[in-house]
């Protein structure tokens, strides 16, 4: 039997849960609600985030602008996909939701913009 404690991030309360496992099953305590069994299940058997960071923006009023995986990845995935948006560039304009990187680091999922940068003055 195995046991973790972790703590939970579904919202600002985080609570402690200790997250107990054996072959068959996975028993989360600690929690205050279901959110919380949820994350830590998925936590111990397929961690995953949102990623968010900033790519440069040629010929825009910003130098920067910000993204964020358009859906979670894994854990491990993380590394490599802040390694691929450190590498990027886009040119102006960049509206919100725009695709900056297609399948970052193999992970089936997109970079996307979370801010308007318009081309800048010449
Ligand atoms: S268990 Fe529920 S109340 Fe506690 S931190 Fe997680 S989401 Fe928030």
């Amino acid at each position: 039997m195995e046991k973790r404690e972790l703590i939970c991030i579904g919202c600002p309360l985080g609570c402690p849960v200790t997250v107990t496992m054996d072959k068959e099953t996975i028993t989360v305590t600690g929690n205050t609600c279901k959110r919380g069994e949820d994350y830590a299940k998925k936590e111990v058997t397929n961690p995953t985030r949102i990623v968010t960071s900033s790519v440069r923006v040629n010929g825009g009023e910003l130098a920067m602008v910000s993204v964020k995986t358009k859906e979670d990845i894994p854990k491990g995935k993380i590394f490599d996909c802040m390694a691929e948006i450190r590498s990027a560039a886009v040119e102006a304009p960049v509206c919100i939701g725009d695709v900056i990187i297609e399948n970052c680091a193999g992970t089936g999922v997109s970079i996307v913009a979370t801010k308007n940068v318009n081309r800048g003055k010449a």
